[in-house]
């Protein structure tokens, strides 16, 4: 449990309460306790004193160590009843226990009812106790972490924050389809391991470098790699780490963590998300700015206080380096950026061979199938991928993972768990019409990205899916590439629409018409591909919470703006139409393959060209690979 004031306070709270309550119900009784057999009836000293005079007196009962007194005495004018009555004797009152012996009175001592007082005095020290043991026990458990004792006081410094490995155990042998990455890195290693070398002619080793590409392509794996090839110890910290509640934190804990790195240079400080504390400062939008101001400005102080030759390298990683502080890459910082990114056909064979080493993969598995299947996978995607295939081979007893596992493996990666299948009915002759809706239309549209199979399995949140085999270069996209994507993606609803009807439509269509728009909306803002003509006019990041580009987004006035949705819905539109007119035109097959899909739940992409080129001319796709 991680240390705080604020957690003394939460939990000395009930203490409170409860020793409070135990101080009542203890201290109390203490006091009421004596009276239980003495008359409630009080009697001053002196009226004692002139009734001991008086012989009155009877009998006497001394408590609480001869301050009170219960007295008994007979009332003459009361026909001699006997009264009891209570006295508070003076401190000092040595001379009246002789009085009494004189007087031939009986009379007994009765030692303090200690019981009460015992309670009473255990009911005072509960309260103390309680909020001491508890005190004993939090500074205990908080001084558990490493970092030693005595850090509870010091709450900013939790130490515990950043986690150090003195060894990684991972080599550039296990990072794959990064080589330029790896090139650049491999410098990094000799810095490390023989800064002499450049020191000698005068170089200044960098301090910085900053890996920038998408998650999961193996930025925090290279990191490990450098820290285990150069054989030092790797620190490593989260940048959402150092953004915290209290104001001063994150900066005290970069001041930790750099103090602990010059201790063990030389050293590897790996900072993860460095977007979350290095963005663009004074451009946020809301609170919190303070702090992550004052982690970044320690952060820049850290980094230019120790020489550059000490041998710590500070390696980032981000996948946003355009919100980025300008300051964090100056030179002397971050000054080197190394890109690392979703890996090309290559790239994914190597990766995919590297996390095969320890799996059983039967002999027909083709890594280099796998490998063109996946386009746009990264380094994580396909870990996963192998890893789900084994899963899955396990749960259906196989010695080793066959082809089809690793089809169903890309199935749930790509588009989540496999669901119930539908039973028979009018939706499910709906969800196949959408779906063949689709996959006509990608077959039949020269520039669409072929069919690869068309299932009524859901998956995830989808009923019923017709895959595509994306292309390899998904780089650069023609202006008919994306309109044919805006027209297979209304084929499912211009199917609904043709067959069933206006009145039939579902919404199944939701998230198509969601990609539709889009797509169209991008055409004319982003790309130029519009009457509008070769404009951008908004600009790429849309995200508020960026900070960065808030105040210069809507750059057109009000009446390009209404030109845009002109635009837009002009594209929509004529996709629209010769989407139905494709369903309309090729009912017949469009039918027939409907059937089948009922009856087959799954049709694959060969066949569903070769079925559709029985009635129509089928367009030879240029990027077409087939499949082994
Ligand atoms: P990032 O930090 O870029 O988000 P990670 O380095 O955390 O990605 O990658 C997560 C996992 O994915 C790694 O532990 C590794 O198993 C796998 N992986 C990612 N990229 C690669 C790669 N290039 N080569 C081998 N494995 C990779
Ligand atoms: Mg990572
Ligand atoms: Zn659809």
């Amino acid at each position: 449990m991680k240390f705080s004031w604020r957690t003394v306070v939460l939990w000395s709270l009930p203490a409170l309460v409860i020793g409070f309550f135990l101080w009542q119900g203890a201290f109390a009784p203490s006091v009421a306790n004596m009276g239980s057999n003495t008359a409630s009836t009080r009697m001053s000293y002196g009226r004692f004193l002139d009734y001991l005079q008086a012989d009155r007196v009877t009998s006497v009962d001394l408590y609480d160590g001869g301050r009170t007194a219960i007295v008994e005495a007979v009332d003459p004018e009361l026909d001699n009843r006997v009264q009891r009555l209570r006295v508070d004797l003076p401190a000092n009152s040595p001379d009246l226990v002789s009085r009494l012996r004189e007087a031939d009175i009986s009379f007994d001592t009765h030692p303090p009812r200690n019981e009460g007082a015992i309670w009473g005095v255990l009911g005072n020290l509960i309260f103390p106790i309680l909020l001491i043991v508890g005190l004993f026990f939090l500074f205990r458990r908080s001084s558990n972490v490493p970092g030693g004792p005595g850090q509870a006081m010091n709450f900013g410094k939790s130490k515990a924050r950043f986690s150090m490995e003195a060894k990684t155990g991972v080599l550039f042998d296990d990072v794959a389809g990064v080589d330029e990455a790896k090139e650049e890195l491999q410098e990094v290693v000799t810095f490390l391991k023989k800064p002499e070398r450049f020191t000698a002619v005068g170089a200044r080793i960098p301090k910085g470098v900053l890996l920038v590409g998408p998650p999961g392509t193996g930025k925090t794996l290279l990191a490990k790699a450098i820290a285990g090839e150069a054989g030092v110890p790797f620190f490593s910290i989260s940048g959402s780490e150092f953004v915290e509640m209290f104001v001063g934190v994150g900066a005290s804990r970069v001041r930790d963590l750099f103090k602990k790195a010059k201790e063990n240079a030389p050293c590897i400080i790996f900072i993860d998300e460095i977007d979350a504390v290095g963005r663009q400062r004074g451009a946020g939008i809301g609170g919190g700015n303070d702090e992550r101001e004052q982690t970044l400005n320690q952060l820049l102080t850290e980094m230019d206080g120790f020489e550059g030759n000490t041998g710590i390298i500070i390696i980032a990683a981000t996948n946003r380096p355009d919100v980025l502080d300008s300051a964090l890459l100056r030179p002397g910082r971050f000054d080197r950026q190394v890109g690392v990114d979703a890996p090309d056909i290559k790239g994914r064979l190597s990766i995919l061979e590297v996390h095969a080493r320890n799996k059983k993969l039967s002999n027909e598995v083709s890594l280099d199938a796998i490998a063109r299947r996946t386009p746009g996978f990264t380094g994580a995607d396909l870990a996963n991928l192998l890893n789900e295939a084994a899963i899955l081979t396990a749960r259906r007893r196989k010695e080793a993972i066959t082809m089809p596992e690793i089809d169903d493996a890309v199935d749930r990666v790509v588009a989540g768990m496999e669901g119930t299948p539908l039973i028979d009915g009018k939706s499910k002759r709906l969800i196949a019409y959408h779906e063949v809706g689709h996959a006509i239309v990608g077959t039949l549209v020269k520039d669409h990205d072929p069919v690869q199979k068309v299932t009524l399995i859901p998956r995830g949140q989808a009923r019923g899916l017709t895959w595509f085999m994306p292309s390899e270069d998904q780089g650069l996209i023609s202006r008919a590439q994306i309109l044919a994507r805006i027209t297979g993606a209304l084929g499912g609803r211009a199917a609904e629409k043709v067959i069933f009807g206006d009145a039939e439509v579902t919404t199944g269509a939701g998230n198509d018409l969601q990609q539709v728009t889009g797509m169209a909306r991008q055409m004319v803002t982003r790309y130029g591909m519009s009457d509008l003509g070769p404009m951008s006019l908004e600009t790429q990041q849309s995200e508020v919470f960026l900070g960065r580009d808030l105040m210069t987004r809507s750059e057109y006035s009000d009446e390009i703006a209404s030109r845009i949705d002109a635009q837009v819905r002009t594209i929509v539109e004529h996709c629209y139409e010769e989407a139905c007119h494709m369903m309309r035109d090729h009912r017949v097959v469009i039918d027939r393959l409907v059937d089948l899909l009922i009856e087959k739940e799954t049709i694959d992409g060969d066949e569903f060209r070769q079925i559709v080129a029985e009635y129509a001319e089928v367009p030879e796709k240029e990027r077409y690979v087939p499949m082994i």
